[in-house]
């Protein structure tokens, strides 16, 4: 017992940050399932915060509205890299926080410094918590909410190979809905990276990784091996 807790690697915390359609949530489960590691997808937890406001008919474009309510719901990730859930006051919320309902007013919400607070909050605690380490994911790991990390990653791709990607997991995709897949992505990156409070952005210490002309394959080995690089230099 004794020499297995001494040769185990130590834990890692890995922040994988970077705009929507550029495959974070593929590439972040796999890494966190081929380590070992747990998972946790941060956007998710905006997403059913946001999910709560709406279902509680709260107006997301009044910020006092949502500050005031921004402690209300419980809301908690499973951090199983197969099987990421994320309940609020006990009820799942996979399916509800993906509508184009919720995409569409997340920013507003993530937007309010008293949501973020409770949000960063809880994120700090999963990733205490996470026993061998664990992958997060999201807009503001590396810079904000775990700025200690041992490996920061920020994947980018361009927004026609964003576009494409993120209409290609929505059913019957066509010609227009690429187009509004795009303009979508492009006002979503837009505020998501101009807001006052803790904006999308690319930690200085962070690796760019560009997986437009890369198969996820390809990023997860680059990401597994930045990883064993790390801990091999620990
Ligand atoms: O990653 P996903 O596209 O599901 O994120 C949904 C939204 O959650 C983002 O558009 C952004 O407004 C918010 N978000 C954030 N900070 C994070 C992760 C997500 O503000 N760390």
């Amino acid at each position: 017992m004794e020499t297995a807790a001494r040769t185990a690697p130590a834990a890692v915390i890995v922040a994988i940050d970077g705009p929507a359609g550029t495959g974070k949530s593929s590439t972040s489960k796999s890494v966190a399932a081929k380590l070992g590691l747990g998972y946790l997808d941060t956007g998710a937890q905006y997403r059913a915060i946001t999910w709560w406001m709406v279902a509680n008919g709260i107006d997301v474009e009044d910020a006092v509205a949502v500050a005031d309510a921004a402690g209300k719901p419980a809301i908690v990730s499973g951090t199983d890299p197969a099987n990421p859930t994320i309940t609020v006051d006990g009820t799942d919320v996979s399916g509800p926080i993906r509508t184009q309902e919720v995409t569409s007013r997340v920013s507003a919400v993530s937007a309010v410094p008293e949501v973020r607070a409770v949000i960063t909050e809880l994120q700090r605690t999963i990733a205490a918590e996470a026993p061998r380490g664990i992958v997060v994911e999201g807009r503001d790991i590396g810079t904000t909410v775990l700025p200690d990390a041992d490996l920061k990653i920020f994947l980018t791709a361009s927004p026609e190979v964003r576009a494409a990607r993120r209409s290609g997991e929505l059913k019957g995709k066509d010609a227009a809905d690429l187009v509004s897949t795009q303009a979508a992505l492009a006002r979503r990156d837009a505020l998501d990276s101009g807001r006052k409070a803790s904006p999308l952005a690319k930690a200085d210490d962070a690796v760019e990784v560009d997986t437009s002309e890369l198969t996820l394959d390809q990023v997860i080995e680059c990401v597994v091996t930045l990883v064993e690089e790390k801990r091999t230099a620990a």
